[in-house]
């Protein structure tokens, strides 16, 4: 991968897509919640602290990744399986993010990281980037991990990312339906989570919250 390969462009991408991502964040979040008059929470200036912060923390977290790649321990294929590969990341996180989750909200000190995105029970447009550096760290060094002990196709490691981020956006836009959804997870999904904190767990589907009894029923 030619990109990967050469410092400055992987730095110099890494760092375009992580602004260019929290730009759009803004952007589609405050017109989404004008075209649907939205009321939205106050932004305060320890959230937009906290989004640069994670921000940063996003584009550092890549370090023991791309040394590792450097290094020859991380390696990509450019053809192979590609569907294959992104549903292993994409099913294989929505359970590992679930059941992290689920810990985030009982066990110290993860419910104490946690606590810091449950701050906001609606939403502004920086919504998604308020949360502790150490969540998104974890899930960055998953996301390492998960590249060091399997060979991934880039593509679909790639493509991950991104819908992982796009589905985070969604995840937070804000919302007065409260019809649940069947399958996939969306605003609904988790605006219900950040209203009733003991439902509504995973990210990308509902399936698990199905299967561990922990998806919010309407009374
Ligand atoms: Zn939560
Ligand atoms: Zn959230």
């Amino acid at each position: 991968m030619h990109l990967l390969d050469n410092t400055k462009m992987f730095w110099g991408g890494l760092i375009a897509a992580n602004i260019l991502m929290y730009l759009c964040t803004i952007i589609i979040s405050y017109t989404w919640s004008k075209v649907y008059n939205h009321t939205t929470l106050k932004l305060t200036k320890h959230d937009v602290f906290n989004s640069f912060i994670i921000v940063t923390a996003n584009i550092l977290v890549a370090i023991p990744g791309y040394f590792l790649f450097k290094n020859g321990n991380i390696q990509f294929t450019t053809t192979d399986n590609f569907f294959l590969d992104f549903a292993l990341l994409f099913f294989a996180f929505d359970l590992v993010m679930y059941l992290l989750h689920l810990v985030s909200h009982f066990i110290w000190p993860f419910k104490k990281f946690h606590d810091t995105h449950h701050s906001h029970e609606y939403f502004n447009a920086i919504s998604l980037y308020v949360m502790a550096p150490a969540e998104s760290i974890l899930f960055g060094l998953l996301l390492t991990a998960c590249a060091l002990f399997i060979q991934l196709n880039v593509y679909s490691f790639l493509v991950f990312i991104v819908l992982n981020w796009a589905l985070g956006v969604i995840g937070h836009l804000n919302t007065n339906n409260i019809k649940q959804p069947l399958l996939f997870g969306n605003h609904v999904f988790h605006k219900t989570h950040h209203q009733h904190a003991n439902s509504n767990f995973g990210f990308y589907t509902v399936i698990w919250d199905r299967v561990f009894g922990t998806y919010h029923k309407i009374k």
